[in-house]
């Protein structure tokens, strides 16, 4: 696959930091990333920000801070630097009016003088005759010497266009897609390289960069597909050796659009501030549109580093599914040892108020009992705020309706709560074992004639404030007996009242 066995791989991920860094963005990264480690290779981060209107600093900082959070080092790129820098376009600049310059003088591109003014009236008679050939009409390709030298004179800043072949048809070779091919005539008409205050168009600024920079595969969006012949062209034109181009299968939602914000949120930061793990994010992005062999799940980002393909990328689009990420995020934080687990969820609880900022020893102790127990119910690390607020926020719930268990009636739900306490309480006291307890709770059950949970979910609404909780007894143990008995009594009153 490779050109030579001897050539090192180099690879680049090259976002424009015009927003935040989304889902399939850092797909491309982590793609480029493990495929240049799996190889021995490099990974390079270039910035691609030559577009200055849609440039954010915010996206910048989202950009470093997103890939420091998954832990992706980047071997060349901004702060680190390397052989080929800068690799921030702007600092390029000079280097993109050089080369397009170049192509000048080798004849593969021209200067271009037309007005705004001019090009949208042959806009508009291109729309009015409804002429087959749209575009620029090439009205500059072959201006004289003099000619030339006349609109400078007047102070006319031109335009640099790439002279793109009006016959035969341009190919270029993805290694998933196969070759594509296209008519050179349906290639834009000479589109501009550099503008006229200088800057460079994306074209000119990637296929430039790219090959300064030795990059060895292209992988990115399948978005870029169109671009490709007028890369290639452009490649030719200087007569450069054209990368390998690997376009990747477009992420989407279940619904089988393009994944966006009408399928929820796809930004990295927001995934990160509900608590999703740096690993669970690495590991079930990196399967959206690859397989190591259709059914290994689990990876490290160390174990990815070593056995990521090419060969595993899929064609087809892949699917972005938010419950299969909320499933690999819980295996992951139980995965988690509770040390750290402490860590993750301390500024949750820290923002809903429950514990001081710094914590003090007790909450210290607190947290480190609530850490077992909660492990094993969340999905998120935010979910620690509803499963423990009853442990902070003591806000009863007053609707019966939510003790009653389906199945059961008002009259036996008062029945369980005062049976239930009296033997959970005499229980706990006499410090009976849990498992004999819960027998207990059960017989009761089968007494009134109703289900289980009739005898259970009163009795966790009362103690927990809520329908979703941890386990009985580790909401027992973490409240405290005493506390455990106010709340059950006030359930019971809540029932004796008429
Ligand atoms: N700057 C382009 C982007 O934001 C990168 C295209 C490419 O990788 O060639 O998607
Ligand atoms: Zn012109």
């Amino acid at each position: 696959m490779f050109r030579s066995r001897f050539m090192e791989v180099r690879v680049r991920y090259a976002p424009s930091p015009t927003g935040l860094q989304h889902i399939g963005g850092i797909r491309t990264a982590l793609f480029n990333y493990f495929f240049a480690r799996a190889n021995g290779g490099k990974f390079i981060l270039r910035v691609e920000d030559t577009d200055r209107e849609r440039y954010s600093d915010e996206s910048l900082d989202d950009l470093y801070s997103t890939l420091d959070w998954l832990g992706i080092k980047w071997d060349e790129g901004p702060v680190v630097g390397g052989p080929y820098g800068p690799y921030i376009q702007s600092e390029r600049f000079d280097l993109y009016k050089e080369y397009a310059e170049k192509l000048v003088d080798m004849g593969k591109a021209y200067y271009c003088f037309c007005t705004p003014e001019r090009l949208e009236e042959v806009r508009k008679q291109q729309v009015e005759s409804k002429s087959e050939y749209q575009g620029y009409d090439r009205h500059c390709a072959h201006l004289s010497d003099s000619e030339i030298k006349e609109y400078l004179r007047q102070g006319i800043k031109p335009v640099i266009r790439l002279r793109v072949p009006t016959e035969g048809k341009t190919t270029f070779h993805d290694i998933l897609m196969g070759d594509i091919t296209r008519r050179n005539r349906d290639v834009s008409p000479d589109p501009i390289l550099l503008k006229s205050d200088g800057f460079p168009t994306y074209h000119l600024a990637n296929v430039v960069d790219d090959h300064l920079m030795h990059i060895t595969h292209i992988m990115r969006a399948q978005e870029w597909i169109p671009s490709g012949p007028l890369h290639v062209l452009l490649y030719e034109a200087f007569g450069w050796e054209v990368p390998q181009y690997c376009h990747l299968p477009m992420v989407m939602g279940k619904d089988g659009q393009k994944l966006s914000k009408r399928h929820g949120s796809t930004a990295v930061r927001d995934f990160r501030a509900k608590g999703y793990l740096p690993e669970a994010i690495l590991n079930y992005v990196t399967l959206v549109g690859w397989s190591l062999d259709g059914s290994t799940e689990f990876f490290s980002k160390e174990a990815l580093e070593k056995c990521f393909t090419m060969e595993g990328i899929h064609k087809s689009p892949a699917v972005f599914d938010y419950k299969k990420l909320d499933w690999f995020n819980g295996q992951y934080i139980r995965q988690c040892d509770d040390k750290r687990l402490a860590e993750l969820i301390t500024p949750y609880l820290e923002e809903a108020g429950y514990v001081s900022s710094p914590l003090s020893e007790a909450d210290k102790n607190l947290i480190a009992q609530i850490v077992p127990p909660v492990k094993e119910r969340m999905k998120v690390l935010s979910d620690v705020v509803p499963l423990t607020s009853f442990l902070f926020r003591d806000v009863p719930v007053e609707d019966k309706a939510t003790y009653i268990a389906k199945g059961s009636d008002e009259e036996n739900t008062k029945e369980a709560l005062i049976e239930g306490s009296e033997i959970l309480l005499a229980g706990l006291k006499n410090g009976k074992a849990e498992s004999e307890i819960e027998e207990d709770l059960v017989a009761l059950s089968q007494k009134l004639g109703i289900k289980v949970n009739g005898v259970f979910q009163p009795i966790r609404v009362a103690i927990t404030n809520s329908t979703v909780s941890l386990p009985l007894f580790d909401s027992i143990r973490l409240l405290g007996i005493e506390e455990t008995e106010n709340r059950l009594k006030r359930a019971e009153r809540l029932f004796e009242e008429k």
